[in-house]
Order: C-alpha cells, then sequence, then structure tokens
C-alpha cells in the first residue's frame, strides 16, 4: 500500500535531486514561458472559431461568452508572457511563475472543456463527434507545452478528457467508444513521455552538476580550484574592495621526503579543513596549486587580525604526520572587478608572499593598496 503511495506521488510531484532544484526551477520555468507564449497565440487565433463551431442548442454562454472570455484571457496571457519576466534570476520567482501557469491553463482547460461538453450535448448526432477531436487536440498541444510543469499537464489532460471520456463511453454508440478508448490510450502516452521528458532534464542537470563541480573544484582536498577562486573574485568584486590572502606551507616537501606522499596529501586536507574553518561563511578558500591556498572576500568581512588568527590556526593545529605546520601568507586588498584589476591584485598578493618567505616564514606581510608602510604579522607560540 505505502509502495502504492509513493509511486502515485513520484507521479504527480517527482522528487528532484536538492542539489539542482534551482536550475531545474530556472529551466523548466525557462522553457514554459516560450512555450506558453506561442500556447496562449495559437488559442487566441483559435477561440473566436469557437463562436462559429458551437452547437447550435449550445446556448449563448457556450456560444459567445466562453469564446469572448478564452480571446481576453489568452490575449492578456500572451502580452504577460512578452515580458522580460526575469525568471532566470530567481528560483523562487520562477516556482511561482510554474504555480500560476498551472492555474491559469486550468482555467482555459475548464472553458475548453464545458465549451465542448455543452456543445456536444446541443449538438445534432452527426456533428458531435467533432467536439472530442477539438478538445484533444487543444489538450495534448497544451499538456505537451506544460510537461515542464508536470501537474499542470496531468491536471489539464484531466479537466479537457475526463468529462468528454465520460460522454464517449456513455453514449452507447460504437464509434464514440471507440475514440474515448483511444483518447485515453493517448493520454496515458503522453503522461508516459512527460515523465521520461522529466526524468531526461533531471539526468542532464545532474550531469552538468557534476561536471561543473568536477571542473570548479580541487579533487584532493575539495575546496574551490584556481579557476572557481576567478569567479568568484569577478562577482566578488562586483560588489566592493575584496581582500586576498595568498597562504603557502612552510617547508612542505620536508614533510613529503620525510613522511611520505600520502602523509602529505593528509597534512593538506588538514590545512584545507583548518582554512575552510576559519573562513566560515565569509570568505571562499581554494586550492591554487600543490602547497598554496587562498582566501578571498570582502574587505569589510575580513578584519585587520584575520591573517593572524590563520597564521595561529595552522601552527597549532594537530597535523596528520604528528609534527608543527607553519604557513606564510601574503595580504593585500583592492579592486577585483575585472580580469585585469583580479590579476593585479593577485600579483601583488603573490609578491607579499614572496616577502614573507624571504623574511623568515610563518608570518604574514600586508602590502597596502596606498603606499603606506608594509606590515608584518609573525605567528609565535605560546611557550
Ligand atoms: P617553501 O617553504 O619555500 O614554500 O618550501 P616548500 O617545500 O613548501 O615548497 P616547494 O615548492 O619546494 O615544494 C612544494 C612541494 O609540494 C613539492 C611537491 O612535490 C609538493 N606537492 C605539490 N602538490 C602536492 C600534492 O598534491 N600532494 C603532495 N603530497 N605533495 C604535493
Ligand atoms: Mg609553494
Ligand atoms: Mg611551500
Amino acid at each position: 500500500m505505502a509502495n502504492w503511495r509513493a509511486i502515485i506521488r513520484e507521479f504527480f510531484n517527482p522528487p528532484i535531486p536538492d542539489d539542482i532544484q534551482d536550475e531545474y526551477l530556472l529551466l523548466s520555468a525557462g522553457q514554459l514561458q516560450a512555450q506558453s507564449r506561442l500556447l496562449f497565440l495559437a488559442f487566441m487565433i483559435t477561440s473566436p472559431m469557437a463562436a462559429f463551431a458551437a452547437a447550435p442548442d449550445a446556448g449563448l454562454w457556450i456560444s459567445k461568452v466562453v469564446p469572448a472570455a478564452m480571446t481576453l484571457f489568452c490575449l492578456l496571457g500572451y502580452l504577460n508572457l512578452r515580458r522580460d519576466l526575469r525568471l532566470s534570476v530567481s528560483p523562487r520567482r520562477a516556482a511561482r511563475f510554474l504555480r500560476e501557469s498551472t492555474f491559469a491553463s486550468c482555467m482555459v482547460a475548464v472553458m475548453c472543456s464545458a465549451w465542448c461538453v455543452h456543445s456536444w450535448l446541443g449538438a445534432p448526432e452527426h456533428e458531435r463527434i467533432y467536439y472530442p477531436v477539438i478538445i484533444a487536440l487543444g489538450a495534448f498541444s497544451t499538456a505537451y507545452c506544460l510537461s515542464s510543469a508536470r501537474l499542470g499537464a496531468i491536471l489539464n489532460l484531466a479537466i479537457n478528457l475526463i468529462p468528454m471520456s465520460v460522454l464517449l463511453f456513455t453514449s452507447g454508440n460504437r464509434m464514440d467508444l471507440a475514440v474515448g478508448v483511444c483518447l485515453g490510450v493517448a493520454a496515458l502516452f503522453q503522461l508516459h513521455m512527460i515523465h521520461k521528458h522529466q526524468k531526461g532534464i533531471v539526468h542532464l542537470l545532474s550531469l552538468q552538476r557534476k561536471t561543473r563541480d568536477l571542473a570548479l573544484s580541487d579533487p584532493l582536498t575539495g575546496l574551490l580550484n584556481r579557476r572557481a577562486l576567478l569567479d568568484t573574485a569577478l562577482e566578488l568584486g562586483a560588489q566592493g574592495p575584496v581582500r586576498l590572502l595568498l597562504i603557502d606551507i612552510d617547508h612542505f616537501k620536508a614533510i613529503n621526503d620525510g613522511h611520505g606522499h600520502d602523509k602529505g596529501d593528509e597534512v593538506l586536507c588538514e590545512v584545507a579543513e583548518r582554512l575552510a574553518i576559519r573562513a566560515e561563511i565569509s570568505a571562499c578558500v581554494a586550492r591554487i596549486g600543490g602547497e598554496e591556498f587562498a582566501i578571498l572576500g570582502l574587505a569589510e568581512d575580513l578584519g585587520e587580525g584575520f591573517a593572524l588568527a590563520v597564521l595561529n590556526d595552522i601552527r597549532t593545529a594537530a597535523m596528520p604526520h604528528g609534527g608543527q605546520v607553519t604557513v606564510s601568507i601574503g595580504l593585500v586588498e583592492g579592486a577585483a572587478n575585472s580580469e585585469p584589476a583580479w590579476r593585479e591584485l593577485y600579483r601583488r598578493a603573490d609578491a607579499a608572499l614572496y616577502e614573507a618567505k624571504q623574511n623568515g616564514r610563518n608570518r604574514a606581510v600586508h602590502h597596502p593598496l596606498t603606499s603606506g608602510p608594509t606590515a608584518a604579522y609573525e605567528s609565535r607560540s605560546a611557550a
């Protein structure tokens, strides 16, 4: 029983992995906006015909009011979707758009269904078979268009086809029955295709996410890599001046030589973890080379004492090889709002790091932007 419930829940609302939820919403909303615009246009063109095609005895509401309301509704929908809804910038906005589109499509489906059912009931027998054909065309086009908003597609098929199928199955006419069966099978087939389509998109997005993660992260420590650091620098740089720390482990080669490469790797991971803990959410940490790391954040978020805190964190940490590790740091701040600005900032940080190494290691050297004196911080043991 529980299994059936899970199957039904998955059918209406398939699980989307957490790490691609946002991408999925943005993609679905973007697709839906483009397709719905065309759909509204098609409905707008065909709706006036509903006034001519309504059954003679269908009544004023069905032959005039519903077609007029449909045309107006679709015109407004079309004009709305021609605007830039800025769906690609906000997953929340995209999710709201998907919900609103589902609701709007259900409104159209209710009008179409009411029109077809009443027309069938009011039409002479030799004409009424046209109405299932008309509603099937509308229902299948709409469901295809809504394939990225699955619930909307399912509701549309149900609202459009169930009342008409009931009429077809209960009319007592052999050909109506055949049409009803074909409609049902076609609807199930389309639901299956929508399911497959959605699964395919989820699969592709997951692959894309994995590929991007691999391209932007360091496989040993899981930190950002140099390429990702550049992207982050440009993002942060657009918000204001940034502060950059280039951090190099002192005498790391000796650890490799004395304890083996694997232990060296463990030390790199430990240092990476310490840096990540220190940076928390105020800055990002990257491994930019063998035993070189970078911490980058907005200047206002990384205080004056940050470099000294990093020096102390590493020096006092228990390391996997059983010894002590120290680092040297080059520290600068400045603009990073373009690639040349970032390269210049990086060059200055590298020069500061070089000076820290030259001056004896286990220290941070700060090269301020203005031509003031160079500051140096040294990490000392409490003993
Ligand atoms: P300094 O104090 O001047 O920075 O000296 P150092 O020994 O730390 O620097 P050096 O550049 O001489 O050596 C860096 C070493 O880091 C050499 C290289 O074999 C090692 N290394 C680079 N990448 C990795 C890695 O992924 N894992 C391990 N275990 N070692 C690495
Ligand atoms: Mg180095
Ligand atoms: Mg080194």
